[in-house]
């Protein structure tokens, strides 16, 4: 929009401007009309492009947890025609789930995926866990860059599990995504999926090609001081979760050990479609969420609904629910 020429902007022209004026006087009367009103909006048109902003919100969202700053970046979402049954898989209990739904607002239709990886930066090292898609409707780069973190300063980077959507960052173009970091999963994760006799192009595009990089590593043991694996077999048969702790506090970062950040926690038993073997899936969310209620600890799961993060409260014997942390911009 173009506003009224003021004092300041006369004040303005006559610092810069005696060429300017010299060549409007050479246009005579009528060219130096058309000529000032492209000269004024250049001029309301003159403040600075805003700088990328740092604000939380804006594809991330970071919390200080003990000493550590865990940001959950996210890799964008897809959308969900359905959420029935791919969240809340058991096929005799779908009348429930729905009514679970229903109870709580969360559309059952015409909604989203979304993915969650996090980055916890902790005594000067920076460690990723799970990369996304990648490809075409990898998001995370675009959004850890929106954070002010460059993906060359990533220190580790870990792997809770083989499936597309957490390993399909590792590489782009061909080339490792994080060209700096230590790359970390469980031994018995990676083999499964590294030694199969067809493995996906996921799976060979990021896996298979970087397996020299691998540092491969053992349910309960550290990625970095600070970053413990936990063991939390079911959604697939190796999968690890990362306990983060740090003067005193902790975050249960649960990759898909969480599943559905309701119908998950909420009903007992409830598994998912991608889970390996459901019935384990669902006693290890009850061994974990237990865990993370009983230590008080925060919580974050790869496909909560971003931003993802907060606590757990136990409802009744064996329900949980996901208490999102309250919003903080900064
Ligand atoms: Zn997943």
């Amino acid at each position: 929009m173009t506003k009224p020429r003021t004092k300041t902007d006369t004040a303005t022209d006559l610092t810069t401007g005696p060429t300017r004026r010299d060549a409007l006087r050479l246009l005579g009367t009528a060219g130096a009309l058309a000529a000032a009103a492209p000269l004024a909006s250049a001029q309301t048109a003159a403040p600075a492009p805003a700088a990328p902003t740092a604000m939380n919100g804006n594809g991330f969202y970071r919390q200080k947890i003990g000493d550590m700053t865990v940001t959950v970046i996210s890799d964008g979402t897809t959308p969900l025609a359905a959420l029935l049954p791919t969240w809340g898989a058991n096929p005799d209990r779908q009348a429930e789930f729905m009514a679970t739904l229903a109870e709580y607002s969360v559309a059952a239709t015409d909604t989203v995926n979304h993915f969650n990886p996090v980055l916890v930066e902790l005594d000067g090292k920076r460690i990723l866990i799970d990369t996304g898609r990648g490809g075409a409707n990898g998001q995370l780069v675009a959004n850890m860059r929106r954070a002010g973190i460059e993906p060359d300063t990533v220190s580790v980077v870990f792997i809770t599990h083989g499936h597309g959507d957490h390993i399909g960052g590792l590489t782009t173009a061909g080339k490792p995504t994080f060209a700096n970091a230590q790359h970390v999963m469980g031994e018995a994760e990676f083999n499964f999926w590294a030694t199969q006799a067809n493995p996906n192009d996921a799976v060979k595009n990021n896996l298979i090609a970087l397996k020299d990089q691998f540092k491969l590593i053992q349910p309960g043991q550290e990625i970095v001081p600070g970053l413990t694996t936990v063991a939390t077999p079911g959604h697939t048969l190796n999968h690890l979760s990362v306990l983060a702790q740090s003067a005193g506090q902790g975050i249960m970062i649960l990759g898909d050990a969480g599943g559905h950040f309701l119908i998950s926690l909420k009903h007992r038993g409830a598994y998912v479609g991608f889970d390996t073997n459901g019935d384990q899936a669902a006693q290890t969310r009850q061994e974990i969420f237990d865990r993370i209620v009983n230590g008080k600890l925060w919580v974050t799961g790869y496909h909560f609904p971003f931003h993802a993060i907060g606590h757990l409260r136990r409802l009744g014997e064996g329900s949980y629910e996901f208490e999102p942390t309250v919003w903080n911009w900064s």
